[in-house]
């Protein structure tokens, strides 16, 4: 029997096929983007690991600036602030520098950040930056109880109300920057808000007519 490789040899054996397999075919696109990047869009995905953004967008290498964390989160706009600097910059650089022309805000199914909002204190006791981070959602909480009030929903529907339901406040969160509000209102900028449906591959999008996600 083959020895099994272990996970860090899968990750050096990775970047040799990357080179040879993935890198050959698309190396004219490469040296294109050598110089500088023109991305035309602002992709806030959530870290897990299942959410892959050009995997899903179907989009080459240049085409993303992508700010992956914990429940795909975006703090509120101030400017001398020294919390959440890492979020902020790099929608000030994607925003100010690159002109993005979309801003997209990405859930997805069964997101372990947005259950965390739930945790009582005890369990979130070795969590305490997710504690602090997660302060972004908590006005999710009380609307998820609406929702699942006003729709007559199962409760079961939790953590399919949280996830989307967060990624409308953090739409909202996104227009409390002064430079995008600018610009969403001149019509330079669209903000979108998504739903990825991890076992089906299904992304809904949010309709701020309708105010309800509709599959793509
Ligand atoms: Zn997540």
């Amino acid at each position: 029997m083959e020895p099994k490789e272990t996970s860090s040899e899968r990750l050096f054996e990775g970047v040799k096929q990357f080179k040879e397999q993935n890198f050959s075919s698309i190396k004219e696109l490469f040296q294109d983007l050598e110089r500088e990047q023109n991305p035309h869009t602002l992709f806030i995905g959530c870290s897990d690991s299942r959410v892959v953004p050009n995997l899903i967008t179907h989009t080459l290498p240049g085409e993303l600036f992508i700010i992956r964390n914990v429940a795909n989160l975006v703090p509120y706009y101030c400017p001398d602030s020294e919390n959440y600097l890492a979020a902020a910059s790099a929608i000030e650089y994607a925003v100010n520098v690159l002109e993005v022309e979309n801003i997209i805000v990405c859930g997805h199914s069964n997101c372990g950040g947005c259950r965390a909002i739930y945790y009582s204190d005890e369990k979130l006791k070795d969590l305490p930056n997710v504690k602090k981070w997660m302060e972004l959602a908590a006005p999710v909480k009380a609307q998820v109880r609406e929702k699942i009030l006003k729709a007559r929903s199962a409760a079961c529907k939790r953590d399919e109300f949280t996830a989307q339901l967060n990624v409308v406040e953090q739409m909202k969160h996104l227009l409390t920057f002064p430079y995008i509000k600018e610009r969403y209102d001149a019509g330079k900028l669209n903000i979108l808000g998504w739903y990825y449906v991890i076992e089906t591959g299904e992304v809904y999008n949010y309709s701020t007519r309708t105010e309800e996600f509709e599959k793509i």
